[in-house]
Parts: structure tokens; sequence; C-alpha cells
């Protein structure tokens, strides 16, 4: 609250809104209480801002700043074409400032400390700390907070324990995070460029567990399937490029294996000319899934190899 009432002050704002998905009544529960107390303080200092918390109806592009502006303003969540952007034309056609809670949580602490005290934690190119949230199936889940630079391998298998069960890979990021082999998290820090350099991404740091029993091409398909079901639409190689993958990933088998030359077009196409992060993020777990489970995926896939095709990205 803080933080978002400091961010409002700075950028001339005088209410700051929350925008929380329906289908977590905790949460929303949580920052109402959070709200009412803060505004007690504001009554105190007779401060003109108010909070307001809209609650999201479970769309999952709505993670995408303008998609999340045109559902705040009770519009088909499509994503809008930039330029303009929301700094200069935001909610209501007026410029906002947009950003995720753990950014501005983050700016009570750096008034309180001082912008040196912040930068000196982490690495060179990620400033501060990092939330990570951890699925069901490791021994213990839940939200941890560490400084950038943090050994990745200390956080999975010391701080959280390891899992339940034999896990192979982890998803990094979100349901469009990279997918990385167990084997990785020796050699990556929580970081940004660490993630960066080896090929994957770090995203907002959301982590599932891939269990050891799970098919890596179900599990690729069921990325192409969610994206599909999730696409605004507005633009057609991703309205159409997700559907295609996820009908090719569920027809591919053993016996009728996927054309990996289409399959690579695909990809391209969907990096290439999708107008926001949903279609273009579809390509990095595809990836990084034909590069570390090349043994498991090749019989789906027509003359996948190293030099040729997906494999070779
Ligand atoms: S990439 Fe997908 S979600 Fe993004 S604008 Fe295009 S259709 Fe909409």
């Amino acid at each position: 609250m803080a933080g978002m009432y400091a961010a409002g002050i700075a950028a001339g704002a005088n209410t700051g809104v929350l925008y929380i998905r329906r289908e977590y009544p905790a949460a929303i529960r949580r920052v109402r209480a959070a709200i009412a107390e803060f505004d007690s303080l504001l009554d105190q200092i007779r401060h003109n801002f108010s909070f307001q918390i809209i609650e999201g109806a479970g769309s999952y592009v709505c993670g995408e700043e303008t998609a999340l502006l045109n559902s705040i303003e009770g519009q088909r969540p499509e994503v809008r074409v930039r330029p303009p952007f929301p700094a200069t034309h935001g909610l209501w056609g007026k410029p906002t400032l947009l950003s995720n809670v753990e950014t501005f949580a983050n700016i009570s602490w750096i008034l309180q400390h001082g912008g040196e005290a912040y930068a000196a934690i982490g690495t060179e190119e990620s400033k501060g700390t990092k939330l990570i949230s951890l699925d069901s199936q490791f021994a213990k889940p839940g939200l941890y907070e560490v400084d950038f630079g943090y050994r990745f391998s200390d956080l999975i298998l010391c701080d959280a324990g390891g899992f339940k069960t034999e896990v192979k890979a982890l998803q990094v990021g979100g349901p469009l995070g990279s997918i990385l082999p167990l084997a990785a998290i020796d050699s990556l820090t929580v970081d940004f460029e660490s993630f960066q350099g080896a090929g994957f991404a770090l995203g907002h740091a959301g982590i599932i567990a891939i269990p050891k029993h799970f098919p890596m091409i179900d599990f690729m398909h069921h990325i192409f399937e969610y994206m599909a079901d999730e696409s605004c639409g507005k633009c057609t190689p991703c309205r159409l490029g997700t559907a295609k993958g996820s009908h090719l990933l569920e027809q591919a088998s053993a016996d009728n294996p996927l054309d990996s030359e289409l399959f690579d077009e695909l990809l391209e196409l969907l990096e290439a000319g999708s107008l926001c992060a949903l279609g273009g993020g579809v390509p990095l777990p595809m990836r990084n899934a034909l590069t570390h489970f090349y043994d498991e995926l090749s019989p789906y896939f027509t003359a996948l190899g190293a030099d040729s095709g997906p494999c070779g990205k």
C-alpha cells in the first residue's frame, strides 16, 4: 500500500487500482484488509488518495498491461497496439503508472533505506530481491524471497527440501516459462543474466516441478492448448498459430511423427509475428524442451537433430 501510495503521489495520481484474479479470494481479502488499515493512516494525514480492487475474471492475458487496462475499463481484454504506451495513454486514456505488486512492494523499503542500500543487494544486472513461488510438488512449497544472485540449487534442494516425487524438469516463470532439466539448477543463480546466459528466462519466477513420469510431449501440448484458450485473438499468428500448435502436438505420435520443419516455422511465426508476449513467448519453452529432452521427444518428430529443426535453435 505504502509503495503504491508513494508512486501515486510522485506521478500525480489520486487512485491506486489493484487487479487481482477472482480465483484468489484469500489474496483479495488480505489486500482489502491492508487497504482499510492504510486508509486510516491516510485519514490522519488527510491526503486524497484512494485504492480500488478490481477482481479479474480469470483471463491469463490480463497479465499483459494493455489487456489489463481494457479489463479494468470493462472492455474485452484484448491487447492494445502500442504506441501509444500506458505511460501517456493508459487507464481511461490518462497517463498511467503500471507495474506489478512485487515492484510496488519494494518502494517503501527503498524509501526507508535508500536506493544505494537496495542496489547493494543482488548482482550487477539484477538488483534487490526476488519472490519465488514453488508449487505443491516441492517438499516445502510456498512463497520464498531471496536476494538476486542466490544459488538456485540451494533454494530448490535446501530451502525447499527437494521434491515429494521424482522430478525431471522445472518450468520457471509461469505457463510461458522456460523448461529446465533438473541438472541445470547447479549452474544457475537466481538472476536474469544467469538464466538468460543459459538459454532460459527467470520471468516472474513462479516454479512448477514436472514429474519424471509426465510425458514431455504432453506438457508441450498442454502449453499450446492453454495459450490457444487464453489468446485474446487480436493478432492472426497467435490466434491461429496456438490452435495449430495444439492440434499438431495432440496428433504427434511415434507412428505419426510431427513435421519438424513445419513446427519450427510455426515457432518462428509466433515469435516474429505476435503482437504481445503471449504468442511470442510460446517458442521459448518449446525450444527448451526440444533441446534438453531430445531423447524423449525425438520419436514424436521427423528428422529431429541437433543441427536442424527446432532443436538447432
Ligand atoms: S499474441 Fe495472442 S494474446 Fe497477444 S495480442 Fe496477439 S492474439 Fe492477443
